[in-house]
């Protein structure tokens, strides 16, 4: 039987611990998982897509299934180019519902044979995203333990000490 390839998309500005959990659990779910950033042109990132996947694969260097890349248009044709079977996504509470749910069936619409997988992450980043994690180091505030010690550094590296 052939690999079964799982794309997780995402901005990942930055990479998280919460974006990790749900690549440890695909990991070992699917055969082989490609962590894979959407490039997209409306929003202005704060990393770079070449540093965001340095971030990704720093932090999933344990996991020999993971690989990161990323895409630009629509994400079905990217997954088909890749053979995927499936699109992985994290669902953290039910104001992530509406959106996600909306994006799945648009994406089944466009390309039956590829399947939404939804996975929990741990109870413990419920709460995290990408946005709250540049808001809280800009200011300053502890990301430890929510990023990779080395999202950490670049963090404080871009912001500066501004804490006090
Ligand atoms: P987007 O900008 O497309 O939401 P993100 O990088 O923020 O991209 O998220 C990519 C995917 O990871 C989404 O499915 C999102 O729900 C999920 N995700 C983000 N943060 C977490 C987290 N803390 N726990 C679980 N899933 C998460």
């Amino acid at each position: 039987m052939s690999e079964r390839i799982a794309i997780y998309p995402g901005t990942f500005d930055p990479f998280t611990s919460g974006h990790l959990d749900i690549t440890e659990r695909a990991a070992k779910v699917f055969d082989k998982i490609l962590v894979t950033i959407a490039r997209n042109t409306k929003k202005e990132p704060l990393f770079s897509v070449e540093e965001r996947i340095m971030f990704i694969e720093d932090a999933t260097q344990h996991l020999s299934n993971v690989s990161s890349d990323s895409f630009e248009g629509l994400l079905v044709s990217y997954a088909q180019k890749k053979k995927a079977v499936a699109i992985i996504r994290g669902l953290r509470a039910v104001s992530d519902f509406e959106f996600e749910f909306q994006m799945a069936l648009m994406n089944r619409r466009l390309n039956n044979e590829i399947t939404t997988v939804f996975l929990m992450p741990h109870e413990k980043y419920t709460y995290l995203n990408s946005s709250i994690v540049r808001e809280v180091a800009e200011f300053g505030g502890n990301v430890e333990k929510l990023v990779s010690p080395l999202v950490a550094e670049k963090l404080r590296e871009k912001f500066g000490n501004r804490s006090g």
